[in-house]
C-alpha cells in the first residue's frame, strides 16, 4: 500500500504522515503555556506561568497538556481512530502526544490510559486511549499501567474500585473547554 496522507489519503512519500495542506491545518498548543491547564498564555514571563482561570478554579491534577485544538483535522483524525477503526494515526498522535508532554514525562513513573466503561469498551471493541498511551509509553521508555485506576482499595474493610468515578473525573477535567 503506497503511503497516503492519514487525513485526505492523497499520496505521500512516506507512511504515517500528513500531507504539508493538512499539517498547516492544525492548531498546535505551543508555549508559552499555563504551567496547571497547558492553555497557550498571551506572552511568557519566563518563568512558571498560572493561568487566571487554574487560581481561580485549581483543577484537581497538578500539570495537564494537550498537543492541538480538537478541531478540524486533529477532530478528523481523532474520530478516525476512535469510531471508524482506523488506526494508523497511532503513530503520529503518539509522537505529538510525547512532544507535547515532554516536561511531564522527565518526572512520570507510568502511563495510565483512562479506562473506557465496559459497555462502550465492548461497543468500540478497543480503547483508544490504551492504544495511544501504549504509542506513548514505548516512545517515552516509561511503563504502561492500564489497569492501574481498577487496582482495587480497601474502604471500610472491603476491597472496592474507584475505577469509573475516576474514569468519569479525568474525562471531566481533561475535556478542553471550546475557544471563545
Ligand atoms: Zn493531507
Amino acid at each position: 500500500m503506497p503511503p497516503l496522507c492519514l487525513a485526505r489519503h492523497t499520496p505521500l512519500v512516506s507512511h504515517y504522515a500528513l500531507c504539508s495542506h493538512c499539517w498547516g491545518r492544525i492548531d498546535f498548543i505551543r508555549p508559552p503555556l499555563c504551567d496547571r491547564l497547558g492553555l497557550p498564555m498571551p506572552y511568557d514571563t519566563g518563568g512558571t506561568m498560572i493561568s487566571a482561570a487554574a487560581a481561580a478554579n485549581p483543577p484537581d491534577y497538578d500539570r495537564a497538556r494537550a498537543v492541538a485544538q480538537f478541531e478540524g483535522v486533529m477532530r478528523d483524525l481523532v474520530h478516525d481512530l476512535k469510531f471508524r477503526d482506523r488506526h494508523d494515526a497511532r503513530r503520529l498522535l503518539g509522537r505529538w502526544l510525547v512532544e507535547a508532554g515532554a516536561d511531564l514525562m522527565s518526572d512520570a513513573d507510568v502511563v495510565v490510559p483512562v479506562p473506557l466503561p465496559r459497555g462502550r469498551l465492548f461497543r468500540r471493541r478497543f480503547n483508544q486511549s490504551a492504544i495511544l498511551g501504549q504509542e506513548v509509553a514505548r516512545l517515552a521508555c516509561l511503563n504502561l499501567r492500564p489497569w492501574r485506576l481498577f487496582a482495587p482499595v480497601k474502604q471500610d474493610h472491603r476491597w472496592v474500585s474507584h475505577a469509573p468515578s475516576a474514569a468519569k473525573t479525568l474525562q471531566e477535567h481533561l475535556r478542553f473547554r471550546p475557544r471563545d
